[in-house]
């Protein structure tokens, strides 16, 4: 019998997922290997692993350089951060309120 315990899983809305090894969520992965993860509520600096196991640590700056790319995948207004160390990608936490008031309304 091949049981796939991943095959279908229903994603719980309800439940908070609180996932052990990276507590952000991979979103997506670009076409250059570009990493894009969810950031964390008040989350400031990148919690990236190199290859040895060491944190990245790097500033999470807005970034407002991305390609199509990333403006097909979540839209030319996209609220983009970037770490200056790794270069991966962060969105904004669903859960955080914007901070400053944009125009994007
Ligand atoms: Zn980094």
């Amino acid at each position: 019998m091949a049981t796939n315990p991943d095959a279908g899983a229903p994603k719980t809305a309800a439940q908070t997922p609180a996932p052990p090894a990276d507590p952000c969520e991979l979103v997506a992965t670009l076409s250059d290997g570009t990493k894009v993860k969810r950031r964390l509520v008040r989350m400031r600096a990148c919690n990236e692993k190199d290859a040895k196991g060491k944190v990245c640590a790097g500033h999470l700056k807005r970034w407002y350089f991305f390609g199509q790319e990333v403006k097909e995948k979540f839209g030319a207004n996209a609220e983009i951060y970037r770490c200056e160390n790794c270069k991966v990608l962060y969105l904004p936490n669903g859960g955080e309120a914007p901070r400053s008031g944009t125009m994007e309304y």
